[in-house]
């Protein structure tokens, strides 16, 4: 802004008598480019410029001898007094088209401005101000978005000179009256009056900063005018589920501006965008790093507490349980056969049981609890100020309610759950969670479904020179003893169910058993070690076990089946799995059987798994399956022969089947062929009798054959 005290341009006066050659040589003489024209008072009555001279020069062919300065001199002054804004005097010299502006005060010239001296002046004026916004940004040390504002609301309107500052962001369609962030300095627009909808704070112009454009009450209530608001939009990162990123709008907004600052409106456009360019970039980086945060902090399915959250609390409330002697629980709950909640009902479902799980917790827990999923199926509840016997009261209400749950076909949900109680003699959070988890083993151990709090019976078995070891270990040789048998009969019970089954249906009646004969043949082949033939065996045995829940009308079916009878029938693996998976000890056969009808390409059911993502075992199954499906006698298909059906299935290798275990299918029967004295075309199912089935004991060593090239991959 121009001073008085300014006298920029020093003032030489001539008269308009003056012959214009005597103007030219005044100029070059005082170094100036404009002279004032007076009359005999001294009074101001025009200017005549270097530029007024040489344009009649250059259009004079006539000689300039006597012209006069009256003739080229500009009579229309356009003047400003002392004080008038740099800016002010620039829009002045660009309507007017002029260059130079004499200072007028009460009616006398002070001085004259060309627009070089505006022009350096306002460079030095934003030069100042930027400085002064740069300090802003040095002060914005606190990446903490809450921090962040206050530090905007407190030194903001120190670059205005005004009194009362309010910041305030509204998430993007929340409701007017509930800003996401609000900060100010005692400015009492906080008092609630500061409402604003999305479409007013849209429609504020991003580069005007006017008092006219509130979208408030604040007229009424906040502070005095004059007044600047700074529009504000703050784009963080995409939210999880919603797609779209976090939008905040709001504004900036100072009152009670100091008078020489409002009156310069284009030093306050000016600061105000810089201001706003720093206050938008911090807020943003703050936005997004809360958000990042949340988001590591948070468990993505369930939108409780991460594992993180977890060990930052667990320690927290561990040290201050310690400090103060104060009781602290943990709690451990873990969903009851949630593995087959996923195979029977599908993974989405699952996810929702463990929403809804999370949930119901949620609602439950009590205000300082802190609840996390702590992986999978399993939920930590940390419980300050609370006794373990007060935790497992509080957790048995929750397995009630977790009773209530209901999935899809009725499905039930339950979990087990165990509690301990923080011992203040122990140095590491991370006993209280090892007792816990002990306790989680217990109630598992004691069939589900319950709340076990720990005690010292619960510790695991430690590793002491005094131990009868050996005689621990003759004992657990017995006892694994007892178990192969225990383990033996129950194959003995499956094979006499599966065979009555079978007995039903006069298609499937040796379908099982000769499965079993080519797998075991195959797997021989390959060099299969006899614990994984065996493993195959038992996996043949009951590879279709599954199909007891499949209507006769579709198992028998002659014809095509339709799409719908198709997914019903390709239930039947995971139907498999849902009668077995009890039987811990069959674990792997299950895995077998679960995969038999997976393809080489990724093509098959029920997971779609390709090439050696699938067990061996299965490999192995499927191909034993389609040379029986296609040799033996169906009403419905034509039966091949066994040179047959072995091109078509060499034809399918590398694609449906494995090419390794179709390839070990050939080489056995190449081996039967030998011993036949016969070629492969010629070769009967009944040739194939020379090599007996593997009956219920398993297969006999002796058997195995000696020409077996392909080895065994998984
Ligand atoms: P238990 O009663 O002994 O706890 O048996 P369980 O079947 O629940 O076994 P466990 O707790 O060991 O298994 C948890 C399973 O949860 C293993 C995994 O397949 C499944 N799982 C883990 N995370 C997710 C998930 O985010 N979504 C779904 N649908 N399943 C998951
Ligand atoms: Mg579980």
């Amino acid at each position: 802004m121009l001073e008085s005290s300014d006298r920029p341009g020093a003032i030489v006066t001539i008269s308009r008598q003056d012959t214009i050659q005597h103007a030219a040589a005044t100029m070059r003489a005082h170094n100036v480019g404009c002279l004032i024209v007076s009359d005999d008072e001294g009074q101001l009555v025009g200017l005549v410029t270097e530029r007024d001279i040489a344009h009649r020069i250059a259009a004079a062919s006539q000689s300039l001898d006597g012209a006069e300065v009256g003739q080229i001199m500009t009579d229309h002054v356009v003047s400003c007094a002392p004080g008038t804004p740099t800016g002010e005097v620039r829009r002045l010299m660009t309507e007017h088209r002029i260059r130079h502006v004499p200072i007028v005060d009460d009616g006398t010239v002070v001085g004259i401005l060309s627009a070089r001296d505006v022009m350096g002046r306002q460079l030095a004026e934003d030069r100042a101000a930027a400085e002064e916004v740069a300090m802003l940004s040095n002060c914005l040390k606190s990446i903490d978005l809450n921090e962040a504002a206050e530090i905007v609301a407190a030194e903001a309107p120190k670059l205005f000179g005004a009194k009362n500052c309010v910041l305030c962001l509204r998430r993007r369609g929340s409701e007017a009256d509930d800003p996401e962030l609000i900060s100010s300095n005692r400015c009492p627009c906080l008092d609630g009056h500061m409402r604003a909808t999305d479409d007013a704070l849209e429609a504020l112009p991003s580069d005007s900063f006017c008092e006219d454009m509130l979208p408030t009450e604040c007229e009424e209530c906040g502070g005095p005018g004059p007044r600047v608001l700074i529009p504000l939009e703050i784009r963080g990162l995409k939210e999880a589920g919603a797609g779209s990123e976090r939008r905040l709008l709001g504004y900036l907004c100072m009152c009670s501006l100091a008078p020489d600052i409002a009156a310069n409106r284009e030093l306050i456009s000016y600061k105000a965008k810089l201001t706003r360019e720093i206050v938008t970039a911090h807020l943003t980086n703050a936005t997004r790093y809360q958000q990042a945060r949340l988001t590591s902090l948070t468990d993505a399915l369930t939108g409780v507490g991460s594992r993180k959250l977890l060990e930052d609390k667990l320690q927290a409330e561990f040290d201050r349980a310690k400090r103060y002697k104060r009781p602290f629980s943990v709690a451990i709950i873990d969903l009851d056969h949630f593995k087959m909640i996923n195979d029977v009902l599908g993974h989405a479902v699952g996810d929702e049981a463990i929403r809804k799980l999370a949930m119901c917790m949620k609602q439950e827990k009590r205000t300082p609890d802190v609840l996390a999923r702590y992986g999978g199926d399993e939920f930590v509840i940390l419980m300050p100020e609370t006794r373990a016997a007060s935790a497992q009261t509080f957790l048995e209400r929750i397995r009630a309610k977790v009773r209530e749950i209901r999935l899809p076909q009725d499905t039930a949900l339950s979990m087990s759950c165990g509690v301990a109680e923080s011992d203040p003699e122990q140095d590491d959070p991370r006993d209280v969670m090892r007792r816990a988890d002990l306790a989680l083993y217990g109630a598992k151990s004691a069939g589900r479904n319950c709340v076990k709090l720990w005690d010292a019976t619960m510790a695991r078995l430690i590793d002491a020179d005094d131990l009868e070891i050996e005689k621990i270990k003759t004992l657990q040789r017995r006892v694994a003893g007892l178990s192969e048998k225990a383990e033996k009969m129950f194959m003995e019970s499956i094979w006499g169910l599966v065979q009555a089954l079978e007995a039903k249906d006069s298609y499937a009646k040796t379908h099982t058993e000769s499965v079993m004969h080519y797998a075991v043949g195959i797997a021989h082949t390959m060099e299969l070690g006899p614990k994984h033939v065996d493993l195959i065996r038992r996996a043949a045995m009951i590879h279709d076990i599954g199909k007891i829940g499949i209507p006769d009308a579709i198992l028998a079916k002659p014809g095509a089946l339709t799409p719908h009878e198709r997914t019903v029938i390709e239930q039947h693996p995971l139907i498999a799995v849902r009668i077995l998976e009890k039987m811990t000890f069959l674990e792997r056969e299950v895995a077998i059987v679960r995969h038999h009808h997976e393809k080489w390409n990724g093509q098959g059911y029920p997971d779609g798994l390709a090439r050696t993502a699938i067990p061996l075992g299965s490999r192995v199954i499927a191909v034993a399956d389609t040379f029986d499906a296609l040799t033996a006698i169906r009403a419905y298909h034509e039966t091949r022969s066994i040179a047959e059906a072995l091109r078509i299935m060499t034809d399918s290798a590398g694609y449906e089947l494995d090419p390794d275990v179709v390839a070990a299918l050939t080489t056995w029967f190449t081996n039967i062929s030998a011993q036949c004295d016969k070629e492969v075309d010629q070769l009967t199912l009944e040739d194939l009798e020379l090599w007996p089935r593997p009956g219920i004991e398993g297969s006999d060593d002796s058997m195995r054959p000696v020409s077996a090239t392909i080895g065994a991959s998984d």
